[in-house]
C-alpha cells in the first residue's frame, strides 16, 4: 500500500459535531493565514477546510527523530485534542515537519485552542448579579460626561505586579493596568452607590467572579489565558455589548479582590 492510501484510509472521517467544534475554535478561517474555510454558495455551506494532525498519525523516519522529545496534546493522534483545520495550501506546507519550530508553531495554536475551550465549558455554570451591568452603563456615562475630570488611581496603590508571572502577557498585563488606572475609582464609586441601596452587592458580585476564577484556576495555569476568559465570561454574563468593558471589569476585580492570585 502507498504511503498516500494508507493515509488516507487512517485519517478519521469527522462527524458533523466534531467540524462545528473545530472550525469554532479557529473562527472560521486557517489559522495560519486567515482565508476562509467555509463559504456560501447559494444556500449551501462549502467547506474548503482539510484537517491537519498536529502530531502526525504516521511520521516518517525523520519526524519519529525530529520529535522525539517533542510534547504532545494527545496520546492518541486521532484525538481532537491534537487536530487543526487548516486551509489547503497551508496544510500541504505543514504536512510534513522539516523543523521543530514548525511543529510548534501547530502545537503552540492549537494548546491555546484547547485550553480557552476548557475554560468555555464554564461559562454556562457559573452566574453574575445582573447589577454588574449597572456598573458597565455607569462607567460608560462617566467617560462620555467626566473623562477630563478622570482620577488616576496612584502606581503605589496598584496590585498587579505582585500578581504576575511569567505566564501573564506583557500586553495584557499593561493592559490590565492602563484599566485599573484609570477606571478603578471610577467603577469603586459606582459599587459604593448600589452598596447604599443593595447592602453586600459588591460581596456577592467579588465572589461570583471569584468562584468562576477558582473554577478556571483548577484547569488552567496561564494567567493571560485566565484573565482573558474572565472578561469573556463576564461578556457573556452581563449581556454587555463591549468586550472592552468587560475587561475593564475583569481588571477591577484583578485589583480589587483575589483574582490571579
Ligand atoms: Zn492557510
Amino acid at each position: 500500500m502507498s504511503t498516500l492510501s494508507k493515509n488516507i484510509k487512517n485519517r478519521k472521517n469527522l462527524t458533523e459535531e466534531e467540524k462545528v467544534i473545530l472550525l469554532t475554535e479557529v473562527n472560521r478561517v486557517c489559522p495560519l493565514c486567515g482565508t476562509k474555510l467555509i463559504y456560501k454558495k447559494k444556500t449551501r455551506n462549502l467547506y474548503s477546510f482539510e484537517v491537519a494532525h498536529i502530531y502526525p498519525h504516521s511520521s516518517s523516519e525523520y519526524e519519529k527523530e525530529l520529535l522525539a522529545d517533542a510534547k504532545r496534546l494527545s496520546d492518541d493522534s486521532e484525538d481532537i485534542a491534537n487536530l487543526i483545520l487548516l486551509c489547503p495550501s497551508c496544510h500541504r506546507k505543514h504536512d510534513k515537519y522539516t523543523t521543530i519550530e514548525e511543529y510548534y508553531t501547530l502545537y503552540n495554536l492549537k494548546e491555546r485552542m484547547n485550553a480557552e475551550s476548557n475554560c468555555k465549558e464554564h461559562f454556562g455554570d457559573y452566574k453574575i448579579e445582573f447589577e454588574i451591568i449597572e456598573v458597565i452603563h455607569s462607567l460608560a456615562e462617566n467617560i462620555k460626561n467626566n473623562r477630563s475630570k478622570f482620577v488616576k488611581l496612584e502606581m503605589s496603590a496598584m496590585r498587579i505586579e505582585e500578581k504576575s508571572d511569567e505566564t501573564l502577557d506583557v500586553f495584557v498585563k499593561t493592559t490590565i493596568e492602563m484599566y485599573v488606572q484609570l477606571y478603578y475609582l471610577s467603577i469603586k464609586d459606582k459599587f459604593n452607590e448600589l452598596e447604599k441601596d443593595d447592602e453586600g452587592i459588591f460581596d456577592l458580585i467579588a465572589s461570583q467572579i471569584k468562584s468562576f476564577y477558582l473554577q478556571l484556576k483548577r484547569k488552567e495555569s496561564n494567567k493571560s489565558i485566565i484573565f482573558e476568559q474572565v472578561a469573556e465570561w463576564i461578556f457573556v454574563q452581563s449581556g454587555s455589548k463591549s468586550k472592552i468593558a468587560s475587561q475593564i471589569i475583569a481588571s477591577y476585580f484583578v485589583q480589587s479582590c483575589e483574582v490571579l492570585t
